[in-house]
């Protein structure tokens, strides 16, 4: 059976190059699956769980920002930030969730509020993703 090639990768590193099965990937309009002949597409990614299957098991990556390309049997996931929920560092998230938590509660002038709400997105997930391996 033909495989899906993926490449997930961010301005710093590549994270997944595998040929696999199935992915599942957060988009800006809502999740969306690829199997191996998807026709052509992009879409924006949001914060979330990138999944991707192969021969039966799962594998949960954590991307927030940047776009998907779907070409010819390749998918590319360009990403501000990805790590296999393996690598995620949870201490690193739950510090990353109380700064953001700490600053919204403040809400003073000089907190950017979408900035900290992004932050708490993100570490939010990761804290998920890293109790799902
Ligand atoms: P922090 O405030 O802890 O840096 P952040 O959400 O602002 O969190 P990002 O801007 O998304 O961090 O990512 C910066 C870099 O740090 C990326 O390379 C990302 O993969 C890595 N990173 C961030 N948080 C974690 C984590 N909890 N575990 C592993 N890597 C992480």
């Amino acid at each position: 059976m033909s495989k899906l090639q993926l490449e997930v990768v961010t301005p710093d590193t590549k994270v997944v190059s595998e040929a696999v099965d199935y992915v599942s990937c957060p988009g800006i309009e809502g999740e969306f699956g690829v199997l191996p002949q998807h026709v052509s597409m992009l879409s924006g990614l949001k914060i979330g769980a990138l999944r991707y299957d192969n021969d039966g098991k799962h594998q949960y990556v954590f991307v927030s920002g940047g776009f998907a390309d779907v070409n010819n049997g390749v998918m590319s996931v360009l990403a501000e930030s990805a790590e296999i929920a393996q690598d995620i560092d949870t201490a690193r998230a739950q510090a990353a969730k109380a700064r953001a938590e700490q600053r919204l509660s403040e809400r003073g002038e000089k907190v950017d509020v979408v900035r900290a709400e992004a932050a708490l997105q993100r570490a939010v997930v990761r804290i998920q993703l890293a109790q799902l391996r």
